[in-house]
This record gives C-alpha cells, sequence and structure tokens, in this order.
C-alpha cells in the first residue's frame, strides 16, 4: 500500500485545469497501489486553491503559503521534504512549464527516477508502467519504472477530477531556506497580440500551413468573421509571424476547450493536438485523407481549403 503526492499548478492567480487532471491521474495511480492520494498547493492563495481542489478522490491537501507565484527552489524544497514527511510512492507533477522546471530537480534532489510527458501510467505491484509518445507521436514507449519515481503527467490527457471530495486540509510546515532561493517571478509580460484569450472562445477558426502565403489569412479572417469566431493557428504561422504567438495552439501555445474548432490546413501533429483535442467538435480540412488530424475530427471534409473556406464563409453569411 503506497501513497501518491501531486502537485498543484497554478499561475496568475489561477489554478491550471491540469491541477484536476492531476487528481484524476493520482487517484488511479493510488487505487492501482491502494493507498492515499495526497495533494500538495504550494504559494499563491494556497486556502482558496485548497477549497477549489477538494474534489473527489483527493485524500489529503497540504498546504504552503510562500509568495505568490511559483519559485523553483521553493517548489523543490516543499516537494523534497513532503516527499520525506509522507514517503509516497509516486511524485505526480504537470508536464507544464513550471512542472518541467521543478521535477528533474526533486527526483536530483530525491536520488529517483524522473519519468516526463507520460500519457498513461497503471501499476502493477512494483512496477510503475508509464506511456509516452515520441518521434511526433508516430512511436509509442513503454517504461517500466521500480519503485518510486517522479512522473509529469501531459496536459488535457486525462478528464478533470469533478464532485465535492472529504480531503483533509492542513498547513505544512516546510522550512523554506531563504538563502538557497536563487530566482524570482517578478512579473509576467503579456506577448503580442492585444487581449485576445484564444482559451477562451466558444468558436475557433485555425490555420495551418496548408493557408501556403501570409497573405491567403484573408480567407481565414472572412470565415472566422461570418462564424463570429476567433482565429488560432499551428505553430508554424506563429514562428512566420503572421499571427501573434497568444494565437497558437498547443504543446508550447494554449490549450484549448471551444464547442467549435475548425482545423484547416492542419495535420495534427501530436504537439498541436495535445492543445485542442478537449474541443467538443473538431472540423477538419484538409487535402490529405491520412492527415492525423482526419483521425480526431468529427467532421472531415476532405478537399482543398481555397475551395472550402470560400463557400463556407459565403454559406455562412
Ligand atoms: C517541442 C515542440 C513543440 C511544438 N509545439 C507546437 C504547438 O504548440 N503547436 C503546434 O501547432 N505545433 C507545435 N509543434 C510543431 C509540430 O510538430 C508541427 O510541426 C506543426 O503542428 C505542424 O503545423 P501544421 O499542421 O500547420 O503544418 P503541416 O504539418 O505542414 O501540415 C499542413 C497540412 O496542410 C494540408 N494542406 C496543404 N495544402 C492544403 C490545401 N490546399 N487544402 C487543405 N489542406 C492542405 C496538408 O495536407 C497538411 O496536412 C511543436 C514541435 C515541437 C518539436
Amino acid at each position: 500500500m503506497s501513497d501518491v503526492l501531486a502537485v498543484a499548478d497554478h499561475r496568475r492567480g489561477d489554478l491550471r485545469d491540469v491541477s484536476y487532471e492531476l487528481i484524476t491521474a493520482g487517484r488511479q495511480l493510488a487505487d492501482d497501489t491502494g493507498g492515499d492520494l495526497h495533494l500538495a498547493v504550494i504559494s499563491g492563495s494556497v486556502d482558496n486553491f485548497a477549497e477549489k481542489l477538494n474534489r473527489d478522490g483527493v485524500d489529503a491537501i497540504h498546504t504552503v503559503s510562500h509568495g505568490e507565484e511559483f519559485n523553483h527552489d521553493v517548489y523543490t524544497q516543499t516537494i523534497t521534504q513532503l516527499y520525506d514527511e509522507l514517503a509516497p510512492q509516486y511524485v505526480l507533477t504537470p508536464n507544464s512549464v513550471n512542472g518541467l522546471d521543478y521535477a528533474p530537480a526533486v527526483a536530483n534532489e530525491l536520488d529517483l527516477p524522473v519519468v516526463t510527458d507520460t500519457v498513461d501510467l497503471s501499476v502493477n505491484g512494483e512496477t510503475l508502467t508509464a506511456t509516452r509518445e515520441m518521434y511526433g507521436g508516430k512511436v509509442e514507449t513503454t517504461n517500466e519504472l521500480e519503485g518510486d519515481a517522479v512522473v509529469t503527467i501531459r496536459e488535457a490527457e486525462w478528464p478533470t477530477a469533478e464532485g465535492t471530495g472529504d480531503a483533509s486540509i492542513a498547513a505544512f510546515d516546510a522550512e523554506i531556506d531563504e538563502d538557497a532561493i536563487g530566482s524570482t517571478v517578478n512579473g509576467f509580460e503579456e506577448v503580442g497580440g492585444g487581449d485576445v484569450d484564444i482559451s477562451e472562445a466558444d468558436v475557433l477558426v485555425s490555420v495551418g500551413r496548408g493557408i501556403e502565403e501570409e497573405e491567403n489569412l484573408d480567407i481565414i479572417r472572412d470565415l472566422a468573421d461570418a462564424l463570429d469566431a476567433t482565429v488560432s493557428s499551428s505553430r508554424p504561422i506563429v514562428d512566420n509571424g503572421w499571427l501573434p504567438k497568444n494565437r497558437q495552439v498547443g504543446q508550447s501555445g494554449k490549450v484549448v476547450t471551444p464547442d467549435v474548432y475548425i482545423a484547416i490546413g492542419i495535420s495534427g501533429a501530436v504537439q498541436h493536438v495535445a492543445g485542442m483535442k478537449g474541443s467538443d467538435t473538431i472540423v477538419a480540412i484538409n487535402t490529405d485523407p491520412n492527415a492525423p488530424i482526419m483521425d480526431i475530427a468529427d467532421y472531415a471534409i476532405h478537399d482543398d481549403l481555397f475551395d472550402v473556406v470560400p463557400a463556407l464563409t459565403e454559406q455562412f453569411q
């Protein structure tokens, strides 16, 4: 019987959705090991966060109030001390910017193996089986680890935990060595693109490399206008400087969950899909019937976007 310790993720005063996904993943692991699921909430408005995170499946929540934002050293020290106190078998963190910052450091401090960016986990006896994708999702690898481990989970792979729980909530008395804190977050700077938040949009018209030229983006904007939708894109469009960074969907962009996601000339690389697969209805327009996006689309239009998009715009107008 072994416990699991998951670490909640927050930024700029808000819990990130992956925190609720961690509860689902952590509960599954704890069920496999027959142990409890502990949740650490470090920095920020911890009491408020703890209340929100008290969902079905969580046994205990440990809060550590120290500063507002994520801090590498505070997280590393706190999680190391929680591990010493609780002796969990697995430390579970998001594969987020923050998680990837401290998870390897925690593993190093505790002399444990770390497996990152997992998409599936199960435990059999003392063996943890962690599935990861490689080569842009073309290959799936199965990693077997014996004993304790630090594991990061990919966002949007597990459903969010629901339901009100009855976890114990208590402040954990972490001893933070202030002299060992080498960096602090002094503020956030918005990348260009004004105040558009694609993660809030109900309908996204998303464009990829199939659009070929920057000036062709006009047909995408026309469709978005006709639908009262927001324009987003795959990474190459942002890399080309055709749209600002805050329009990028995916692993290194934003995670979006609109009612409708229209993927136009987007192949559906795993890094893109990671950001949009939670969309309710996915429409793909692509000349390649074998493009991966066609596999996850609810409606797949196998045709040339330069014919389909203007026709759709006309219909919606
Ligand atoms: C660490 C890392 C992080 C990454 N993060 C992200 C990320 O956050 N978001 C992201 O999107 N990518 C990300 N990528 C890049 C990702 O691997 C892909 O390269 C990228 O998503 C491909 O973009 P695309 O689908 O627009 O282009 P392509 O893969 O080139 O696909 C273009 C598609 O358009 C179709 N097409 C071409 N012409 C037409 C036409 N006339 N009509 C209809 N269809 C047409 C083609 O059949 C093709 O399927 C990341 C990569 C790495 C290594």
